[in-house]
């Protein structure tokens, strides 16, 4: 079978994406591979495919990357979300699809093209990028060309360092989540056994309450996210996935609560 020239994942049967390049023919898996590849040929950026030691990420048409694009043509999120130096503009993004140094290489040429780019700084280990402008009008311009060549970038605040800090915040929940429903199994079998040995009554309900007061605190901290997000959806008269699930959680809990 063979691969993508770009993301070197396997070409689907029936695909005809392809274009000669150093002497021979290319084949690509998508037209997305396919128009990045063509991007980079025609912009003089094909040095990357030389450089890389990594496949490019396959093309993902992103509506969201787009809309992000065109949210930064409004001067008052850009006044929101990019710092401003007395001198320069500082974009802080954290860029998806960072591979290699080849990467780096090829986002930092890039964004230097841009007449507006004092300096850009691409990280491949922690994938943020630094880009230093002289307004903050030549914002989506940035982003879009980064999409332009196959990468999602995303605009965090240096000083709140945005994506980093909603990761652990979500790892912890999911701690706290997963040691407490073994908490409650636990105390769940010791249910079942104690009814077979006619347990005290007392003991039985404390280990009911105490399970339904650990279900409360899984119920009411680790799915915090979830509500927070099917409270913004609705807020917005849409339904994304979180408003199912905190409604199966919200549900499931006011069930076992009256159980108990
Ligand atoms: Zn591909
Ligand atoms: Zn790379």
């Amino acid at each position: 079978m063979n691969h993508c020239f770009h993301c070197e994942e396997p070409i689907p049967e029936g695909a005809d994406w392809s274009f000669e390049w150093n002497g021979s023919l290319r084949q690509f898996c998508c037209a997305g591979c396919h128009a990045i590849a063509k991007t980079l040929v025609e912009n003089g950026l094909d040095e990357y495919y030389r450089r890389r030691t990594a496949p490019a990420v396959k093309a993902a048409p992103d509506e969201n990357a787009i809309e992000l694009a065109k949210a930064y043509q409004d001067p008052n999120i850009r006044k929101a979300r990019v710092i401003t130096d007395h001198e320069h503009i500082e974009l802080h993004l954290y860029v998806e699809g960072i591979r290699c140094s080849a990467c780096v290489w090829l986002i930092e040429k890039v964004c230097l093209e841009l007449p507006a780019v004092i300096d850009c700084q691409a990280n491949a280990m922690t994938h943020r990028v630094l880009v230093k402008l002289t307004t903050d009008e030549a914002v989506p311009m940035v982003l879009e060309r980064l999409q332009t060549i196959g990468y999602r970038p995303h605009v965090i605040r240096a000083d709140e360092d945005s994506t980093v800090r909603e990761d652990r915040a979500l790892l912890k929940r999911l701690g706290v989540a997963g040691l407490v429903a073994m908490q409650t199994m636990m105390f769940a079998v010791g249910l079942y056994v104690g009814d077979g040995q006619d347990m005290a009554i007392e003991h039985g309900r404390f280990l009911r309450w105490t399970s339904a007061l650990l279900a409360c605190v899984v119920v009411f901290y680790a799915a915090v996210p979830f509500f927070r997000g099917a409270w913004q959806n609705l807020q917005h008269r849409r339904l994304g996935m979180d408003v199912p699930v905190a409604l199966a959680i919200g549900s499931a809990w006011l069930v076992s609560m009256v159980n108990t």
